[in-house]
């Protein structure tokens, strides 16, 4: 059991920071807040098994979880899982597991995500949660995102929170669950603020929440755009976050970023992300989104949607991005 446990939490695209640490704050009174003590209640509280394609979903209900309702929670479980699915092509991990904690509330709150004793997230649950809360949450798929790939040096915290950011909406639309129009709102909304400010260097080492989640975020598209481009859409970013999974089996591991690069240039033939890594970690890397998006055909409205144009020069590629394999 490593002694480092790197603290992966999903407080990035909809929770202001505000929000964010007072909801940190009232978890700090909470009998599971020492990763320890979850695992001793997953391992010790009865768990129900959810058998998916490549792997299992064990939950368990801390404490009988009193007052949720467990339907609704397992059917948003599945849908989760199958979001995976379509991604990875599998479960991403042979066993995965979930301790589902109510507390007051009408949303999914907030979640954290182990690996050190085997992949596992503690997520917290609304009672009053209904099928329109769990239709509209990011959080879970966000976590089991962070359990496909290895565990990472903490300098590296923003390829971690930044992968997860740009796949989770990718592998909901993949699976049915977004619409295009949806993961591209999120994106042309987002990324701009993780972009850096004066001052600011290289990405390993930075706190600041918009560049870990989203400037990271960016980096990962950049990576996916780069690997369909060289590749002539044989290969997506998909095709190189399998392999880094195969190859690690999850977040039981712990690797270096730059073998995880390795790993994924390896499964896709093209040396993209080795390279993409050194320059963002160690270099002020500025990206022209507004160019990009505009290549991609993603046009933004003044009110905050977006209109997709097929016409665009990249608009197979964006396409490409959403439609599973
Ligand atoms: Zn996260």
């Amino acid at each position: 059991m490593p002694d480092r446990r790197t603290v992966l939490l999903a407080m990035g695209a909809t929770l202001g920071l505000g929000e964010a640490m007072a909801r940190a704050g009232a978890e700090a009174s909470d009998a599971y807040d020492e990763p320890d003590a979850m695992y001793a209640a997953l391992f010790r509280q009865p768990h129900i098994t959810l058998p998916m394609v490549g792997g299992t979903i064990d939950v368990t209900f801390a404490d009988g979880a009193s007052g949720i309702d467990r339907r609704l929670v397992v059917d948003w479980i599945r849908l989760a899982g199958r979001a995976m699915i379509a991604y990875f092509g599998r479960y991403p991990v042979d066993r995965y597991r979930l301790l589902v904690i109510a507390e007051p509330g009408e949303t999914v709150g907030h979640a954290t995500t182990f690996g050190y004793a085997g992949p596992a997230t503690r997520i917290r649950v609304g009672t009053h949660a209904d099928a329109t809360a769990f239709a509209n949450d990011w959080v879970l798929v966000h976590e089991m995102v962070h359990t496909a790939l290895p565990d990472l040096p903490r300098r590296a915290l923003w390829l971690q929170e930044g992968n997860a950011t740009y796949v989770e909406p990718v592998a909901r639309a993949q699976a049915g669950q977004l619409t295009e129009e949806d993961v591209w709102r999120q994106a042309v909304a987002g990324m701009p603020g993780g972009e850096p400010r004066p001052g600011d260097g290289g990405m390993d080492g930075t706190r600041a929440h918009n560049r870990l989640y989203w400037g990271g975020a960016t980096f990962w598209l950049r990576a996916e755009v780069e690997i369909a481009l060289r590749t002539s859409g044989r290969k997506m970013l998909r095709d190189a976050m399998r392999g880094m999974n195969r190859a690690s089996g999850g977040n039981a591991a712990t690797w270096t970023p730059e073998q995880l690069m390795a790993a994924g240039d390896a499964a896709t033939g093209v040396d993209i992300l080795a390279g993409l890594y050194e320059a963002f970690a160690h270099r002020r890397v500025g990206t022209d989104l507004p160019t990009l998006f505009s290549r991609l055909g993603v046009i933004a409205r003044p009110d905050g949607s977006v209109r997709l144009d097929d016409r665009a020069e990249l608009a197979w590629l964006r396409r490409r991005i959403c439609i599973p394999s």
